[in-house]
């Protein structure tokens, strides 16, 4: 089940990255298998070819490198950089093994670069990492019906949910909206 985080009080995951608490958990097992590499240079793990390191080390090799092209952090730095959209594809060549490390790699990698995407996305991930953390996979068909959701401005409605789905009521004046809407 999720939990609240001690540092924010949101679900935790949902401050990801600013908060912490939340990042403490999430880069945890990036963390925890970086640390067991026999040899810790990010350039080298970056630059190996696929299937040499597990995704989260990569990820985590990636995240500690500056992008040359824009300054910031090596794919996830300015939204049009060519240096940065180039390591965030080499990434992706390394595949997560399972549909909930993929769904938790996906929030991370959003949520670190959030301007790359539109906002409702990010909200989107931001909404599910919880769940996610705690094992959760969420189908494509469901992120589409949260973005949704939040697209109509049901956020926070969202986000004080527990548990999944995540799913909120249409509200009767809106209902009437969209009616009025499809008369001609
Ligand atoms: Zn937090
Ligand atoms: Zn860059």
């Amino acid at each position: 089940m999720a939990k609240p985080c001690a540092t924010c009080g949101d679900l935790l995951g949902r401050g990801y990255p600013s908060c912490q608490g939340c990042a403490e958990v999430v880069d945890r097992p990036l963390r925890a298998e970086w640390a067991d590499l026999p040899t810790q240079d990010p350039a080298l793990v970056a630059d190996a070819p696929p299937g040499e390191y597990r995704w989260t080390c990569v990820d985590w090799a990636v995240r500690q490198l500056r992008c040359q092209g824009c300054g910031g952090e090596l794919a996830a730095g300015a939204p049009q950089c060519v240096g940065c959209a180039a390591a965030d594809a080499a990434r992706w060549e390394v595949p997560a093994l399972t549909s909930n490390e993929h769904a938790l790699r996906t929030a991370m990698v959003v949520l670190r670069a959030p301007s790359w995407r539109r906002e409702s996305v990010a909200s989107t991930w931001r909404l599910v990492l919880p769940f996610v953390l705690t094992g959760a996979v969420v189908p494509p068909v469901e992120l589409r019906e949260i973005r949704t959701q939040v697209l109509a401005g049901r956020y926070d409605e969202l986000a004080a949910l527990e548990a999944l789905p995540l799913t909120v009521p249409l509200l009767p004046w809106r209902r009437s909206t969209v009616q009025r809407e499809l008369d001609p």
